[in-house]
């Protein structure tokens, strides 16, 4: 009696779930439900690209390795797929950082090369430290400089306390809250910006002009840290020193570095990096195609951006959202393998160094532009997507309207649309390099997790943070509205919204964001985009 009531409350289950997924009008929807939601491919797939294959820079050997995976994984779908070059990028190859306090104690330290920096062949470099002073001028720096021959300088702000704000706030007096966020605000003032303590250089990403001039003087190396606002997460992006390290410490081992040397307790750290420059390399997105039958001249695109820094291994930012375009590769092969439009996946490289491989695909190929019917593009974390954009083309958001109406009904109570055009988006992603032409682009946003405070390029972007519940989600849902946007008779026109009169918030009744950018007026340009390697010093 007992196992049949659960046998029947087991089956009431299943079918409520489907029931909640799928309607029942779309056979093809129904199908992408149950191959996206009841046999998704993205834990595999995630777990061979970040743990196998790992991050991903621009230029290094790394990013060319999980490239091929990519296209071989696409090959064992059964769709066509190739690396697409596009002009050449600093190659450098990441091999171990090991990075010891020597004196006045022994301890390892919580630390890595920055991107593209020079190691020390593998060898043993002891050297002693220095702060960066504060100058009055660019003028009394120069004076200054010589003293740095054969130090490791610091050249960040030693954080008063590494503990997340939320922590002190939650549990501090008021006096301790006032005296951290005083800190904190005079710590960005002295040591951010174009004018580090006075020196008027910046350090850009970690290893910027500062570092540079500093390596010029005949520094031994350059030691920073750019601590996120959580426990542990240590951000890392690149340094442009070519004979010299530029390493970073995580919050503590680098504070404890910087009060010893302050102290005068004379600390000798011990370098041993391996690390390769290799000069100029090709670079290339990859991109696969499922061949339109119909109207083989118009296109969906599947976007995502490959590439990542390389502290974690670019799980969040944005192996998900390329996880989720092969899935969803993956799943339209199986329920559509004869679309009406051309299905593409874009996985771009080099969005990290400035939108640089999606730039240069939508420079290369005019005719998708022409023929794009919608691109879809995913970049900001492993969170489940609640909203789509119609950006900015009126009669994409009427298309998108009806697309989603044809969804799950999960989908549809999870993605709300109020029917807007929004606006087109202006940079931070690749839906960008697209939006500039005027083209039907619709960015997913997604639940954040905590991407702001610790995965966003941080070394704690790992296998861990994906929210598989998420991924599968996003994987089905863009699936089924690349399907839509295939099928659908009519082709998406590019009338543009009046920005000019438009809420400042983007949507009717949204006012502006406190403290936001101005609204927008004026549709986005695009820019040329560089096709060898473009410094960022400043
Ligand atoms: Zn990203």
């Amino acid at each position: 009696m007992r196992r049949s009531l659960l046998l029947v409350a087991l089956l009431a289950g299943a079918s409520s779930l489907r029931a909640q997924g799928a309607p029942a009008t779309d056979a093809a929807i129904q199908r992408i439900w149950t191959l996206g939601m009841d046999s998704s491919q993205t834990p595999r797939l995630a777990q061979q690209l970040l743990d196998s294959l790992g991050p991903r820079l621009l230029g290094s050997p790394d990013m060319k390795r999980a490239q091929d995976w990519a296209i071989k994984t696409l090959g064992g779908w059964g769709i066509d797929a190739k690396h697409e070059q596009f002009g050449t990028w600093r190659g450098w190859r990441r091999g171990y950082s090991h990075i010891d306090l020597i004196a006045p104690r022994v301890r390892t330290l919580e630390g890595m090369m920055l991107g593209f920096s020079p190691g020390t062949n593998k060898k043993d470099k002891v050297a002693e430290t220095l702060v960066l002073p504060h100058f009055a001028d660019s003028t009394e720096f120069v004076k200054w400089l010589p003293a740095v021959k054969g130090k490791l300088v610091l050249v960040s702000a030693p954080m008063q306390s590494c503990r997340p704000t939320e922590d002190i706030v939650k549990n501090g007096t008021p006096a301790t809250i006032s005296r951290d966020s005083a800190w904190r605000a005079e710590n960005a003032r002295e040591w951010g910006g174009r004018n580090v303590r006075g020196t008027g250089l910046s350090l850009a990403l970690g290893g910027g002009e500062l570092a540079v001039r500093l390596e010029e003087a005949g520094a031994a190396g350059v030691i920073s840290s750019r601590p996120t606002n959580s426990r542990g997460g240590l951000a890392l992006f690149e340094t442009y020193t070519t004979k010299v390290p530029t390493v970073a410490l995580s919050c503590e081992d680098y504070g404890l570095v910087f009060r010893l040397t302050d102290n005068n307790q004379h600390p000798k750290i011990r370098l041993n990096l391996d690390a390769e420059l290799l000069g100029e390399q090709p670079i290339s997105n990859v991109v696969g195609r499922i061949p339109g039958t119909t109207k083989p001249n118009e296109y969906v695109l599947l976007s995502a951006h490959f590439d990542s820094w390389d502290g974690g291994s670019g799980a969040t930012d944005n192996a998900t959202g390329s996880v989720m375009m092969l899935e969803a590769m993956r799943i339209l092969k199986q329920v559509l393998p004869n679309p009406q439009r051309t299905i593409l996946i874009g996985l771009w490289a080099g969005e990290e160094e400035g939108l640089v491989g999606s730039g240069a695909f939508a420079e290369d190929h005019p005719e998708v532009l022409k023929g794009l019917q919608a691109m879809f593009n995913q970049d900001n974390g492993t969170g489940r997507v609640m909203r789509v954009g119609a950006g900015g083309l009126p009669n994409g958001a009427v298309h998108l309207s009806s697309w989603l109406k044809q969804l799950p009904t999960a989908f549809q109570t999870a993605v709300p649309f109020d029917g807007s055009p929004g606006r087109p988006s202006s940079g931070g992603t690749d839906d960008a390099s697209f939006a500039c032409h005027g083209v039907p682009v619709f960015g997913m946003g997604g639940a954040s997790w905590d991407y702001g405070v610790v995965t966003w390029h941080t070394t704690r972007d790992t296998f861990d943070k994906v929210v598989f519940d998420d991924l599968k989600h996003n994987a089905t849902l863009v699936a089924s509205l690349a399907y839509l946007a295939s099928e659908d008779p009519s082709f998406i026109t590019r009338e543009r919204v009046d920005l000019s009169t438009l809420p400042a918030g983007g949507r009717p009744g949204v006012p502006a964001r406190a403290g936001g950018p101005p609204p927008m007026r004026a549709w986005p340009t695009c820019t040329p985009v560089p096709r060898v390697t473009k410094p960022r010093l400043k």
